[in-house]
């Protein structure tokens, strides 16, 4: 792994999510690996040429930065951290940069919400606490490690990312988990949405919301080559994705409506 200590120029950045004002990215890179990160374009912006995964450039000035940025915000923004890396990946247990970045909006009524698949962020729920209005959603894709493994091999296991949503509920702070990307004839069981669905409620989750793969060119390539080397006989369904992505995503709301209202917990789509 290559770590890198950088000064960035912004830490507040305006983002092209509609639900989002301004997004806050601690790190550029993203020690989780995931496969299906659609992140990886942040390569091109960096200069970096090692795969993606190998190496962290770490923001440690961010804190001083947004200090200075956020008198300049419209208030009650919406800022989400980690719209292309995890705020919580392992380094933030040393630099701690979420967390200076997340003391220093603890005066003001932002909405801030944080996206991750860590356990680290229990270490902070005593600043989350002391915010005006905060979430914690947690992607999980699937409870299935062999899927873990393959596809997120740096992120810890579902159930303890569902003990971290546990820990924060009782806590007073509100979580959902965000099932994203559903990969297509691997983590799209009713089997395994039943699975989430009734983890995330017993957790104490507010909600889950689902979304589908986007076969954005490198990811596309990069799925297909996992799917062909760890689950040859999926293949060929999953190729079928690329041009039935319509009538799949159909199905697919259908099987999630059905089991959401089975098990009386809130479901939203993102696709
Ligand atoms: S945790 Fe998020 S940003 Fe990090 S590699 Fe996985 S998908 Fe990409």
């Amino acid at each position: 792994m290559i770590i890198n200590e950088v000064k960035c120029k912004s830490i507040l950045n305006k983002s092209g999510i509609s639900v989002i004002d301004y997004s806050i990215n601690p790190y550029y890179g993203c020690a989780h690996k995931c496969q299906y990160c659609y992140a990886v374009f942040m390569k091109r912006f960096t200069g970096h040429t090692e795969p993606w995964g190998d190496f962290v450039d770490v923001k440690i000035n961010a804190a001083e930065v947004l200090a200075r940025q956020l008198p300049r915000v419209r208030k009650r923004s919406r800022i989400s951290f980690g719209t292309v890396c995890d705020p919580y990946q392992p380094l933030e247990l040393k630099y701690q940069v979420t967390r200076k970045c997340l003391e220093i909006l603890k005066p003001y009524r932002h909405r801030v919400s944080i996206l991750t698949k860590s356990t680290i962020v229990i270490r902070d729920a005593d600043i989350l606490r002391k915010l005006h209005k905060v979430r914690v959603s947690f992607t999980i894709t699937s409870m299935d490690e062999k899927v873990r493994k393959i596809f997120e091999p740096g992120a810890p296991p579902a159930e303890k990312r569902f003990k971290a949503i546990r820990t924060l509920a009782q806590d007073g702070i509100r979580t959902s988990v965000f099932v994203a990307p559903v990969i297509p004839y691997i983590s799209d069981s009713s089997a395994t949405i039943t699975d989430i669905l009734r983890a995330a409620k017993n957790a104490g989750a507010e909600y889950v919301m689902f979304d589908t793969l986007n076969p954005y060119p490198k990811v596309w390539r990069n799925t297909q080559r996992l799917i062909e080397k760890h689950f040859p006989d999926k293949l060929a369904s999953f190729n079928t994705y690329y041009t039935n992505r319509k009538t799949y995503s159909i199905h697919l709301r259908e099987r999630i409506r059905i089991l959401g209202e089975k098990y009386g917990i809130e479901y939203k789509y993102a696709f």
